[in-house]
């Protein structure tokens, strides 16, 4: 391996020894940056890799909260400002109860290539906090996003610093940490969140973006090795935002989605997927998916058990795509995935592959779309919807799909132009790391040491 990639992965051991996704993230992406550091000798002398690797600032805050009972209740919020060199840092705000900061950093730093790929003036970041939304009511989720926002309204502006949604932050939550911005502050600025309501500033198609983007990536990766998606089988892991457009996309593209999951288990009906039912239980009723069998008994359901597979990679299907989390697919999973005629995999989710089964899908010729490009969509659009509240204006659903559309080609096609560039053949996770660092090292090269 290169020394210089070498050392600097094992300084982030070191420093950060406690944030097994952080470094995992960093791995992964400096590994596959070989090539370029090989070409780059002057990229040691001013230590881009060290100061790529450390972010900016990352903010850790208090939010205390009164529940329904009164109760005062603590979280803790994050914002991580990883990189700023092309733009404002732009990343969304997640709430599980798994966030801390080892997976805020991971999250920021896939961002800050990410964003770089889209083409578009956006540096990375990412934020959240561990609270919980699951089984909170309405009030108890505006107590907690308006705390939340009293801290995080000091750190970010439309030209600072723009968080969106992200897991368990959606267009509520959105709605309420914008009301608590606009309340401070005193004053309507639209561009310092994305993911708004159509009703005071969002963009149309923002909340398809991420599974349609995901598609249209999918399209392209597929049609370069003369396969396409008309009958394939699908499987997602996930019912959230990202699996739900995924879906609906993948269905207007041919494909049969035969499952989707929550965290706790998933529903295969073999007759395809009724994605209304799902959009009902999950966006409006938030309900659990196991509640799909009540309208439709002749399908299945099976639940995770903790330790084991989960159960939506267990059915057999051309193409995979995991919308849920992080680490999803282990090398285990991903054996299973062969074994059963995986052809495709897409990742709607950030890093739900770890590095062993990425090899292993690539060793085995498995496609797969790597999460820094194919999921990039969302965070495009997002870039969109700022455009359209600086000028005032809104775009059609068209438009707006026509410009995902168009970014997703050029992301693939840099994709794919890189991979041929650096003999990489179909490692698309290696060609997507180098074409995204190219643009933010360029930068960081050319303000300074900073
Ligand atoms: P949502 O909160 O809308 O949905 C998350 C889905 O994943 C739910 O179905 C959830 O089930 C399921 N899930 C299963 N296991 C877990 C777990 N351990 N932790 C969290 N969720 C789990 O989130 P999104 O659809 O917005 O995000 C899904 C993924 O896509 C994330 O990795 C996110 O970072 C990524 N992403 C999202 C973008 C966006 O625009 N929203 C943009 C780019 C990437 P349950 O309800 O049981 O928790």
């Amino acid at each position: 391996m290169n020394s210089y990639v070498e050392q600097t992965i094992k300084r982030v051991i070191e420093k950060n020894g406690h944030e097994p996704e952080f470094i995992q993230a960093v791995k992964e992406v400096l590994e596959s940056l070989e090539p370029v550091i090989d070409q780059h000798k002057e990229y040691q002398d001013v230590s881009l890799l060290e100061r790529l690797v450390e972010p900016e600032r990352i903010i850790s805050f208090r939010v205390p909260w009164l529940d329904d009972n009164n109760k005062v209740q603590v979280n803790r919020g994050f914002r991580v400002q990883f990189n700023g060199a092309i733009g404002p840092y732009k990343g969304g705000l997640r709430f599980h109860k798994s966030v801390n900061q080892s997976i805020m950093k991971f999250l920021a730093f896939e961002q800050t290539f990410k964003n770089s790929l889209t083409g578009l003036p956006i540096g990375g970041g990412k934020g959240g906090s561990d609270f919980d939304p699951k089984g909170k009511s309405d009030n108890e989720i505006m107590r907690f996003c308006q705390s939340f926002m009293n801290e995080l309204q000091k750190h970010i502006n439309h030209n600072l610093d723009v968080p969106a949604g992200d897991i368990g932050v959606g267009a509520r939550e959105i709605g309420y940490l914008f009301g608590q911005y606009r309340r401070i502050k005193n004053t309507f600025e639209a561009g310092v969140l994305t993911g708004k309501d159509l009703s005071y500033g969002g963009s149309l198609a923002r909340k398809e973006a991420t599974g349609f983007g995901l598609m249209y990536f999918m399209r392209e990766m597929l049609n370069a090795n003369n396969k396409n998606l008309k009958d394939k089988i699908v499987t997602i892991s996930g019912s959230g935002n990202v699996a739900i457009y995924a879906a609906q996309k993948a269905m207007e593209m041919g494909a049969k989605v035969v499952a989707m999951s929550d965290s706790n288990g998933c529903i295969y009906d073999g007759k395809g997927i009724d994605l209304d039912l799902i959009k009902q239980l999950k966006e409006v009723e938030r309900k659990r998916i196991k509640e799909y069998l009540l309208k439709h008994s002749d399908a299945k359901y099976m639940e995770n058990i903790i330790g084991q597979t989960p159960a939506v990679y267990t059915i057999k299907a051309d193409i995979v795509l995991p919308c849920a989390t992080q680490n999803d697919i282990n090398l285990e999973t991903a054996k299973l995935l062969v074994q059963n005629g995986v052809i495709a995999i897409g990742e709607g989710a950030n890093m739900p592959t770890t590095i062993e089964a990425i090899d292993y899908l690539i060793q085995h010729n498995v496609l797969l779309a790597p999460a820094k490009a194919a999921n990039a969509g969302g965070v495009a659009t997002s870039a969109l919807e700022m455009s359209q509240n600086s000028m005032r204006y809104a775009w059609t659903f068209d438009e707006v799909d026509k410009k995902l559309n168009d970014i997703m080609t050029n992301i693939f096609k840099m994709c794919y132009d890189t991979s041929k560039e650096y003999n990489l053949g179909i490692n698309y996770v290696a060609s997507a790391n180098i074409a995204g660092f190219k643009k933010v090292a360029n930068a960081m090269m050319a303000q300074g040491v900073i």
